[in-house]
């Protein structure tokens, strides 16, 4: 079966996993939240100090669309969004080893089924084929406000300060680093979301794919 992709890249907190995973439910794709897949990694580092690739049992299930992570058999889905595992996540995807486990996986999940994949990287190496490449931002005071109001409603602890800071200092790791940086693939289409509620996002993103995927849609 022919499947089509479509990549979304752009830093933390530009709205990229929900608005993806919005779009991904309207239009009957898989979403695939690859920063799921550092995070976990990232996990492991935080908890026991230790990155040991060869002992990580990573896998993905897809249970009614939604993406759960496990590290061999504990669920980890929930644990993977503690404030202190992004940075875990973001220092250890610097290192090419750690691209270099991912990348098959990446692209063998995308492979399956017609998929909505976002991340750092997706269009510029995981699967600079796709159909269609977004990259979405927004600043990064907007993208700290929107990330302060979700962990606020999770009960965290962290002020905006704190927040926009780390955010600054991801970019600043995520766009610099050697291996598979973030930056927009030349044939992406750029969307600032800055000021635009989710809702105009997500149709923006949504009219885009149904724009450019009409044999499929
Ligand atoms: O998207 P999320 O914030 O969950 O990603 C966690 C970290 O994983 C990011 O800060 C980034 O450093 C890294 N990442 C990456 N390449 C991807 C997805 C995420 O380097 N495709």
């Amino acid at each position: 079966m022919q499947v089509c992709s479509v990549a979304i890249d752009g830093p933390s907190g530009a709205g990229k996993s929900t608005i993806s995973r919005t779009v991904s439910k309207r239009l009957g794709f898989v979403y695939i939240d690859t920063g799921a897949l550092y995070r976990v990694i990232g996990l492991r580092v935080v908890e026991t100090g230790l990155m040991d690739l060869d002992t990580l049992k990573l896998s993905i299930e897809f249970t009614n669309g939604e993406q759960r992570m496990f590290d061999g058999t504990r669920d980890v889905t929930e644990a993977i969004r503690r404030h202190e595992v992004s940075k875990a996540a973001s220092d250890c995807s610097a290192l090419p080893e750690v691209r270099a486990f991912l990348l098959q996986l990446q692209r063998d999940l995308a492979g399956k089924n017609n998929a909505l994949m976002d991340g750092r990287d997706i269009g510029t190496v995981v699967l600079p084929n796709a159909d269609l490449k977004i990259f979405l931002t927004a600043t990064p005071e907007c993208r700290a406000q929107r990330r302060f109001e979700e962990l606020s409603q999770k009960g965290g602890v962290f002020t905006y300060e704190q927040i926009l800071s780390d955010i600054k200092q991801r970019d600043f790791n995520d766009s610099t680093r050697k291996e598979a940086p973030l930056k927009r693939a030349p044939d992406a289409v750029l969307l600032d979301t800055t000021g635009n509620t989710f809702d105009e996002s997500a149709s923006l993103v949504e009219a885009l794919i149904r724009e450019r995927l009409t044999d499929v849609l």
